[in-house]
């Protein structure tokens, strides 16, 4: 006992007390028939390498009666102890019981442990326990035992472990005989505390301002939870683990638990495990303790033995900061375990090597040391960055662990995009202060500016900054280059600011609504009422689509060899191609530097946002006649052969599809004062006039007005120039090497009409170059088929076209009904209320959308059997979009260009799964 009990105000006969109470209210628990009890041994082989382990160590009664039950019916799957032939599976059981079974199999140190299935956590959390002697029989009477969760994946977390169930009073005199006070009061301490907070769910600041150590803390700790459960601390073993049981069962079922693991991706009705091991104490006479140890390092994904070991310690005290550990490997820094315990290093180090070729995997092994002798209580895949989980694949499958087609599978491809971005530190504080639509990945910190111009005065001064819009159009493209970031109040994943941002791989968040845009005072309001003034500073995560305050830690991206290995697996892999949508030289770069197979769109209205463009393309919108535009078209002309000059230069060998000028016009008119008044002076014309032409070409739905092929039929002129301008480069670029062949693609095509008139425009441009230049070429005319019509007519439209390109932005905007730019407004509450399951401008809606692309897809190649199939809307970067694609056999997807190694491995893994099943 205590020594002191009285002095605590204990009863004497405490813990008779709680042997009367079981007795009424635990009993029926032990009811079990020797008969049930032989069952759950049936299946146990004699000899096995945990029979030896346990011999060996004298630990496990089970092992006594293991070897003396021979019955021939099969094992309870429900409460099992964990044998080599135990029934366990993840599935069933959880990640971390079937891994217990694994290193048993290993014939590993691991003490005797027992595994409760997911059925019988969720009867525990809806009040029907197991019988507790049913799990109990399986340990020494005088166990101390932990219950740690077991969920299938063990990112979905759980419930933490509770250790030293047990230890009461008699266990606490017993070993302040055999271990000594200290370890024996540490002990109980340890487990009245979790008990208290975690099972008790009593008020955790009584607990945690008692010491953590010595007798008084102990005769305090237990004080207090008498006073504030109104009840002597509980002193059977069986009842400590039925109300752990209990408490750990709820805890998973509780609603905040569900929503953050579901938040993980767990489903709804994800179920949790717990596993009941005997502990190694690791604290008492000789060489105690315990730690973690694993063979990479978390962050790099680099071989590097890490972790720590504390002597006289349990569970992860290792970790703690500020503990006196000692480093595992000979270490210049400090002390190690290998000077400490050579021997037990060594079997650690060899157990943990026979772990990562035998689990094929990185595990980190959670150890204890017990008198000097070595036990391994748990091993759980290692925690990893995303740049360290390419890492750790590609060295598995070079290690010939595991191949690289398993590599291919075990990386997420939406963990790449982390790689090629900055990212905020995993463990930095984050102050959010909004959220709105993750429309382009990675993060960026700056002082807030309010317009385009400012920006680029930051960028012109060397500062970082963040530019904050309603919206963006395109004026703001200069500032956008200059700003290290983007947030608008409006606009969803496909809007100006969202395809512009992932083009230039440039972090931005989109429909950010509810936080308060006051662009005229310059100021930024949070969700939760803060006010953030130009200037200060503040950080986009483009990543997790949210708004922070201050400068969080960031990461850098890196490209190592690991990834280039894993993305040439990929590429051996996959069966559809990959290109990348790029308007500009330097995406063009980004494309080719990302081992894309050719550009799959060139919108050439973003050529004309250039400053300098700009203004002659409003001269020649503001053209009064045919010739006035003729003679602006002519000062774009030599713009657009140098830009597609350079790009098939930079492309050379592979397919470049040149999208025919898209967007309505007038969105390339000024929309403020500044703006009219700049055009007025290139025109030379009064302001008004301006003005009032500007207002006269407004739509009311321009989205659906004056814009793609209808600018080609009605002033084709431009059309015209772009074709020139494409077949003189395409002459020029093929002087100096391999010949180009461009594809030249209509967009907005709703009618098999508009594509003759258009063809038949272009095929004469051609050949009056041909003439003029007296040289040949060939080119690739396609169309974009992005209104429903053009899917449902594909079969006529397809005949005066070599491909098919789906603009799955536009067709999703037209198949919903849904404006593209307006979407972020109720976007997040359509998809919380789940009315969609997700945003259909990011994730293709495969039921809708998918029917026309299916329908169109094969009326498509019934008109014309070998016409090329593709995506090009912002899906094609999206892994289960891709997959959509893939399965309606089209030929390749085209995304933004920093999403082209994610959409390489995706494919990959599609083809692996595809030969495996
Ligand atoms: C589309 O509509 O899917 C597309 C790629 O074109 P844009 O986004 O330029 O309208
Ligand atoms: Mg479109």
């Amino acid at each position: 006992m205590l020594g002191q009990p009285a002095a605590v105000g204990k009863p004497a006969n405490r813990a008779l007390t709680c042997h009367r109470e079981l007795g009424g209210i635990w009993c029926q628990n032990f009811s079990m028939s020797a008969e049930r009890q032989r069952d759950l041994f049936k299946a146990r082989p004699l000899h096995t390498p945990f029979q030896a382990y346990s011999a060996q160590t004298q630990k496990g009664a089970a092992v006594q009666k293991i070897e003396s039950q021979t019955s021939a019916e099969a094992p309870d799957p429900d409460v099992t102890l964990i044998l080599p032939a135990a029934p366990i599976a993840t599935p069933t059981h959880g990640g971390r019981a079937k891994c217990l079974q694994r290193l048993v199999r290993l014939d590993l140190p691991v003490p005797c442990t027992v595994a409760l299935s997911f059925r019988t956590v969720l009867r525990i959390a809806h009040g029907s326990l197991p019988g507790m002697a049913t799990i109990l029989q399986h340990f020494d009477d005088d166990a101390l035992l932990c219950v740690r969760p077991s969920s299938e994946d063990p990112d979905w977390g759980g419930p933490g472990a509770i250790l030293n169930i047990g230890m009461n009073d008699a266990r606490y005199a017993a070993l302040s005989e055999t271990l000594g006070s200290e370890a024996a009061t540490n002990l109980y301490l340890r487990f009245i505390k979790s008990y208290a907070i975690h099972v008790a769910r009593l008020d955790p600041d009584l607990f945690d301002s008692i010491a953590d150590d010595g007798r008084q803390a102990l005769a305090q700790a237990l004080l207090t939870y008498e006073e504030e459960a109104e009840e002597p601390f509980p002193q059977t073993p069986a009842r400590q683990l039925a109300e752990v049981l209990r408490s750990m069962a709820r805890a998973w079922e509780g609603t905040t638990a569900r929503l953050l693991r579901q938040a993980k991706g767990a489903p709804v009705d994800a179920g949790l495990g717990l596993v009941v091991q005997e502990m190694a104490l690791g604290l008492g006479n000789g060489e105690c303790g315990s730690g973690v140890l694993q063979l990479v390092n978390s962050e790099t994904g680099a071989l590097q033995i890490t972790g720590r070991y504390l002597s006289q310690s349990q569970g992860r005290d290792a970790l703690q900061r500020g503990a006196a550990s000692l480093f595992l490997e000979r270490d210049p820094r400090g002390p190690s375990l290998e000077e400490l315990a050579p021997e037990a290093f060594a079997q650690l180090k060899a157990h943990a090597a026979l772990m990562r070729k035998r689990l094929r995997a990185e595990m980190q092994i959670e150890f204890t040391i017990e008198n000097g002798q070595l036990h391994i209580l748990d091993g759980v895949r290692v925690r990893r960055s995303s740049r360290a989980s390419v890492r750790i694949a590609v060295g598995l499958a070079q290690d010939g662990i595991i191949t690289p087609q398993e590599a291919l599978l075990r990386v997420e491809p939406r963990a790449l995009s982390e790689l090629l971005h900055r990212q905020i530190a995993e463990d930095a504080p984050r102050d959010v202060i909004g959220k709105g639509i993750a429309a382009s990945p990675g993060a960026a910190t700056g002082r807030m500016v309010f317009s385009a111009a400012d920006a680029q005065s930051s960028a012109a001064r060397g500062e970082a900054c963040v530019l904050v819009r309603r919206e963006t159009s395109p004026e703001d493209i200069r500032g956008m280059h200059a700003a290290s970031a983007v947030v608008t109040e409006r606009g969803g994943i496909t809007s100006h600011a969202a395809v512009i941002g992932r083009g230039i791989g440039l972090p931005c968040v989109v429909g950010a609504s509810r936080m308060k845009f006051h662009l005229r005072r310059k100021m930024l309001v949070s969700e939760d009422g803060r006010s953030f003034r130009e200037g200060d500073i503040i950080t986009i995560d483009g990543t997790k689509g949210e708004i922070l305050a201050g400068a969080p830690q960031m990461v850098e991206p890196l490209l190592d060899d690991s990834f280039q290995t894993l993305m040439a697996w990929a590429d051996a892999e996959r069966d559809i191609g990959v290109r990348a949508n790029a308007d500009t030289p330097a995406d063009a770069q980004t494309a080719r530097n990302f081992m894309a197979q050719g550009i799959g769109l060139c919108r050439t209205e973003h050529m004309f946002f250039e400053p300098g463009r700009l203004t002659v393309m409003r001269e020649m919108i503001f053209a009064d006649d045919a010739e006035d535009r003729r003679a602006a078209l002519e000062l774009l002309l030599p713009m657009q052969r140098a830009d597609f000059k350079e790009l098939f230069t930079i492309m050379r060998g592979q397919p470049v599809c040149i999208r025919l000028f898209d967007p309505p016009l007038h969105e390339f008119l000024p929309t403020d004062r500044a703006g009219l008044r700049d055009l007025a002076e290139a025109l030379d014309l009064p302001v008004s006039d301006v003005t009032r032409r500007v207002e006269a070409m407004g739509e009311y739905n321009p989205m659906l007005g004056m814009r793609g092929v209808r600018l080609g039929i009605t002033v084709p002129e431009i059309y015209d120039m772009q074709a020139r301008a494409i077949f003189e480069a395409t002459i020029e670029t093929s002087r100096d090497g391999d010949p180009v062949v461009p594809e030249i693609m209509i967009p907005l095509v709703s009618a098999k009409r508009e594509v003759e008139i258009v063809r038949a425009r272009i095929d004469a441009v051609a050949s009056a170059v041909r003439s003029e230049r007296g040289v040949d070429f060939t080119y690739r005319l396609g169309v974009m088929a992005e209104t429903p019509r053009a899917c449902l007519r594909a079969h006529e439209i397809v005949q005066h076209a070599h491909f098919l390109s789906f603009g799955t932005n536009d067709l999703t905007q037209m198949t919903y009904g849904l404006s593209r730019d307006d979407a972020g407004r109720f976007m997040s509450d359509y998809v919380h209320q789940g009315v969609f399951p997700e945003d259909p401008f990011h994730r293709l809606d495969t039921d809708g959308v998918g029917e026309l692309l299916r329908i169109g897809a094969e009326r498509a190649r019934a008109g014309r059997p070998h016409v090329t199939l593709s995506i090009c809307g912002e899906h094609g970067g999206d892994p289960e979009s891709i997959a959509f694609c893939r399965a309606a056999g089209f030929d390749y997807v085209s995304c933004s260009p920093f999403r082209v190694p994610l959409a390489r491995l995706a494919a990959a893994q599609l083809a692996v799964r595809d030969k495996i099943e």
